[in-house]
């Protein structure tokens, strides 16, 4: 007779900032049955999208690392540790702090994150702590912290059901978090709420708008600054004392004293920018949800900036069914912010002022907090060229391939004298350039959380056993900080306890410095409460005496809207002013290349290349161009095309696609050279950085295209 069926376990997607929850169970055959969505997570009510329903897929077989590896070789896992240990001190004590840095990822669970940044920013002295997040939402970070003192996001997902227009600026949500966007449809269907898609291509997001503005790149700041004009003209502007409205508004009429003026900034003309004014001004409940078209940008921040002027000037911040919400890209970009993951913050929210050193070092029992802000992700491309940084260990990403101008990357990566990976899979391009490969564990062999979108925890928990030597990535930054001496402070037993301690810290950050980031009420949850803790959004308080609405499901946690209310004279609105982007065409590079994701793809397909079913949607790298850009360069759809950037090169499909705009390729970031010969996007991508968040312009390169 057969068995009965195993229960499910509730775990969470480690696909996109979404957040799903998922159903996960073992085959019995060592693998995972194929998973369902999680009907209680506040986040998809069940929903699934393709990568989500092919977790299942993605896992175990042949490509999984699970031994450690010294110069390609096989070696016991504790002899590897002892070099990653002896390498760094021999690295500190000849270089000091600046000479070592990690790379860390938005994959990794907030436990994880906060042993790498506890290791490196309390005790190895040094800020060089940066993460594959600040090619995702570091300009968000960086708007939020200029208008709101910090890094608040005060939407929610409720909001996305309950608005009446939702305006998606360089979002693909259709493709790229395609659960939320399921959520509008249904907010369509059942409320009539209107679709505005602002973006350069017309996407599957676009196509199925009541109204797409194909914007010039680098015309965001220009459009939102229009419509701050238009507001004041119609004498809409609701929180007239808002800090900064006077600059805002002047620096906006600057840049767009008319109709005239707009149209010419963002390439949209008077009529639609008419229509979309119309739109947004007289609709209260206006969610706009806003990705990497504005993130990944040299003028990132003061976009972001310039969208938030808007709802603070109307008084939308933290009401229902209205205001901004960003989309982020990575499954815990938002946990890598709590506990500091990125070079410019220490822990918890705070920054690196004396106080602040001062609290986080008594906290940790610390004298060696670092000093100030370490090297951004782009820079530290610089620091391992002219050997400034010395050893470096990166963990779960792939910045061979994902980070701009990867081929000076991969230069300077191999003249690393060590370079330590950790990962759950063999054979990236980041690899190839490692001595030693730590084996860890993956989704659905380990335990922690995640923060979604919408700052929502929820747990991911282990299904399976992790295989070989791997283990979770806090074990290996816990075993190498045992081997240099600082055991005592990271004498952890579990996950619970780094939570635990994650959530004290974040407590202590609220009470002396005002942090809103506050899950004191966390605290305190002992291993089983925090096995059995359900999706709660932060904040969550001591004063609320722990989790707010009690057991569900068996489960502690709340499945409500915590809503940060933020009244329009409590932000500030920041004076932006428009600028284009830095790699203009010219007569040898006379195209401009975008970037971004695919429908079934995820980041570098490390895991989701693994799935044939994904790879089924887009099978090959490929290169989206006007049918009359394809006229002028001779090539036809189909053929193979030379894409020559300032950088670098490579080989890719052409697609002729009509929903372009003249003189603008698209190509998705997703081959390496580990699935596609010379196919990594990130040799073209520009390296240039927003001044203010360091996030690098992905999505504007000048290149030629040829016939190969
Ligand atoms: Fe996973 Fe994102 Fe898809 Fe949800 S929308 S199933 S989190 S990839």
């Amino acid at each position: 007779t057969a068995l009965p069926p195993m229960a499910a376990t509730r775990t969470t997607c480690p696909y996109c900032g979404v957040g799903c929850g998922v159903l996960a169970r073992p085959d019995g055959a060592g693998g995972l049955a194929p998973v369902q969505g999680d009907p209680d997570h506040p986040a998809n009510r069940g929903r699934l999208c393709g990568k989500g329903r092919s977790l299942a897929d993605t896992l175990g077989g042949a490509g999984r690392l699970t031994r450690a590896r010294l110069h390609g070789r096989p070696v016991a896992l504790d002899a590897a540790l002892d070099r990653v240990a002896a390498g760094f001190a021999a690295t500190l004590a000849r270089k000091g702090p600046s000479g070592v840095a990690f790379y860390l990822s938005g994959q990794m669970l907030t436990e994880d994150y906060y042993a790498a940044n506890k290791l490196a920013k309390g005790f190895l002295c040094t800020a060089n702590v940066d993460t594959n997040s600040r090619l995702c939402m570091s300009s968000t970070v960086a708007g939020h912290v200029r208008a709101f003192g910090e890094d608040l996001v005060p939407g929610a997902y409720d909001d996305l059901d309950g608005c009446d227009l939702a305006v998606l600026v360089g979002s693909n949500a259709a493709w790229c978090h395609p659960v939320l966007f399921g959520r509008l449809m249904d907010a369509r269907g059942s409320r009539g709420t209107r679709l505005v898609v602002i973006d350069p291509r017309r996407t599957e997001t676009a196509a199925g708008a009541d109204l797409h503005l194909p914007i010039r790149p680098g015309g965001d700041v220009a459009l939102y600054q229009f419509l701050l004009v238009e507001a004041a003209r119609r004498g809409l502007i609701a929180a007239p004392a808002a800090i900064g409205l006077a600059d805002a508004l002047a620096d906006a009429r600057a840049d767009t004293p008319d109709l005239a003026a707009a149209a010419d900034l963002t390439g949209l003309t008077p009529d639609s920018l008419h229509r979309f004014a119309d739109m947004v001004l007289a609709t209260d409940r206006t969610v706009t949800l806003f990705s990497q078209g504005v993130n990944q940008s040299g003028a990132g921040t003061d976009k972001v900036n310039a969208i938030l002027n808007l709802d603070i000037a109307l008084g939308r911040i933290g009401r229902p069914g209205a205001g901004p919400f960003s989309l982020t890209g990575q499954p815990n970009a938002m946990g890598g912010r709590e506990v500091g993951g990125l070079a410019n913050q220490l822990a918890a929210h705070l920054g690196f002022s004396d106080a602040e050193r001062a609290m986080v070092g008594r906290f940790w029992g610390t004298d060696t907090v670092a000093t100030g802000p370490g090297l951004k992700a782009v820079e530290m491309i610089d620091a391992l060229e002219d050997g400034r940084i010395e050893a470096i260990w990166i963990i779960g990403t792939n910045p061979a391939v994902s980070l701009p101008d990867a081929g000076r990357f991969r230069r300077a990566l191999a003249r690393c004298p060590l370079v330590v990976v950790s990962d759950c899979v063999t054979g990236t391009d980041t690899q190839a350039l490692a001595h030693i490969l730590l084996p860890a564990a993956g989704w659905s062999e380990k335990d922690g959380t995640v923060t979604n979108s919408e700052r929502r925890i929820s747990r991911q928990r282990a299904v399976l056993p992790a295989p070989g030597d791997a283990l979770p990535d806090w074990r290996l930054i816990q075993a190498v900080a045992r081997r240099l001496g600082f055991g005592h402070a990271f004498d952890w037993r579990h996950p619970s306890e780094i939570f635990d301690e994650h959530a004290r810290l974040s407590a202590e950050a609220a009470r002396h410095f005002g942090r809103r980031f506050d899950i004191g009420g966390l605290a305190g949850l002992g291993r089983q409460g925090y096995d059995a803790l359900a999706p709660v959004q932060w904040p969550v308080p001591v004063s609320r005496n722990g989790p707010q609405s009690g057991p569900r499901n068996g489960q502690l946690g709340h499945a409500g809207t915590a809503r940060l209310t933020l009244s329009g004279d409590g932000a500030r609105m920041v004076a932006v002013r428009h600028r284009r982007p830095d790699d203009q065409p010219d007569t040898d590079f006379p195209l401009v290349l975008n970037t971004g994701r695919l429908r079934d793809q995820w980041h570098t397909m490390t895991r989701t290349g693994r799935a044939a079913r994904l790879a089924a949607h887009s099978p090959e790298p490929c290169l989206a161009l006007h049918p009359a850009d394809a006229a002028a360069t001779g090539v036809q759809d189909g053929d193979i095309a030379t894409v020559t950037g300032r950088r670098g090169a490579c080989l890719l499909r052409v697609v002729i696609d009509a929903g372009q705009r003249p003189g603008e390729a698209f190509a998705p970031i997703h081959w390496s050279d580990a699935f596609a010969a010379e196919a990594a996007i990130g040799r073209i991508a520009s390296p240039v950085t927003d001044p203010l968040s360091g996030q690098p312009e992905l999505k504007h390169a000048a290149i030629r295209v040829e016939r190969w």
